[in-house]
């Protein structure tokens, strides 16, 4: 009988201690799974942005016949710097976009043309808020159709861009018109001049502000005049000007005036700007 109290006592100890184990073991495992859900916890991932995703074609913007800029030369202020001078020969305020390139973009009489795939090109300066005035003129040899034909773009600060774009009788995406916040807001109306003529774009343009930690402190503010027509009116600009997928937030302070080499031989004269 003795043994048998002995087994009893010895069974019971022993599951007892089990017991333990196993409580230990299931709340090892519990924790470990918590932790290893931490790590491993997926949210949906974002379907892939296609360009067309953020490209509308209606409404279209009205067309107007803009005033005839040929020869209405807006000559630069006394306090303006002058990025294209009426008789330069030479890029001098300009470097290409690729440090290692140089700018291989023909100027001839105040005339500079975009040269296709050698780059786009950039100011040396850096910038802030300013005025800025831009003249140019779209091939009259006509190529390409939507946004192959004539582009180029003007960009502010290097990321924001004011779409350069042969609308004359060319319809595309109304936010990827000529005088469009590109991919954000189309211009008011299309007051495009005939390939060959010259247009004029008036931009006054105020930068976005970033608080220290880098998060955003007020939006940019774009004003454009196409040809003398307001195309743009105090315009928020929502962030970069993207391709593909939707505008960025990025905290920066000067940038320089970017002209694009969108591969169409767009042509520039009578560039100059007034910090303000
Ligand atoms: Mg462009």
């Amino acid at each position: 009988p003795g043994s048998v109290v002995f087994e009893k006592n010895f069974n019971l100890k022993t599951q007892i201690k089990m017991k333990r184990l196993m409580l230990c073991g299931v709340l090892c495992m519990g924790i470990c799974m918590s932790v290893q859900g931490q790590e491993t916890k997926k949210y949906p991932e974002p379907a892939p942005m296609q360009p067309e995703m953020s490209e509308f074609w209606t409404p279209q913007p009205k067309i107007v016949v803009p005033p005839d800029m040929d020869q209405a030369i807006i000559t630069p202020p006394s306090d303006a710097i002058v990025l294209l001078g009426l008789d330069a020969e030479s890029a001098d305020e300009w470097v290409n976009c690729d440090p290692n390139k140089a700018v291989e973009w023909e100027v001839e009489q105040g005339v500079m043309t975009v040269k296709p795939s050698s780059g786009s090109i950039r100011t040396k300066r850096e910038f802030g808020d300013f005025q800025l005035h831009v003249e140019w003129s779209a091939p009259t040899e006509i190529v390409g159709e939507s946004q192959g034909r004539g582009n180029s773009g003007v960009f502010m600060q290097g990321i924001y861009e004011v779409q350069i774009l042969d609308n004359y009788g060319n319809e595309t995406y109304a936010n990827g018109q000529a005088g469009s916040i590109y991919k954000q807001t189309p211009p008011l109306v299309n007051a495009c001049q005939k390939p060959g003529k010259w247009n004029t774009y008036d931009i006054i343009y105020t930068a976005p502000r970033f608080k220290e930690d880098g998060s955003l402190q007020s939006h940019g503010r774009i004003t454009v005049l196409h040809n003398g027509v307001l195309v743009q009116n105090n315009t928020m600009i929502l962030g970069t000007t993207e391709y593909i997928g939707f505008p960025r937030i990025v905290a920066h302070g000067k940038g320089p005036i970017i002209l694009q080499d969108h591969l169409n031989p767009v042509r520039f004269r009578n560039i100059w700007i007034r910090e303000l």
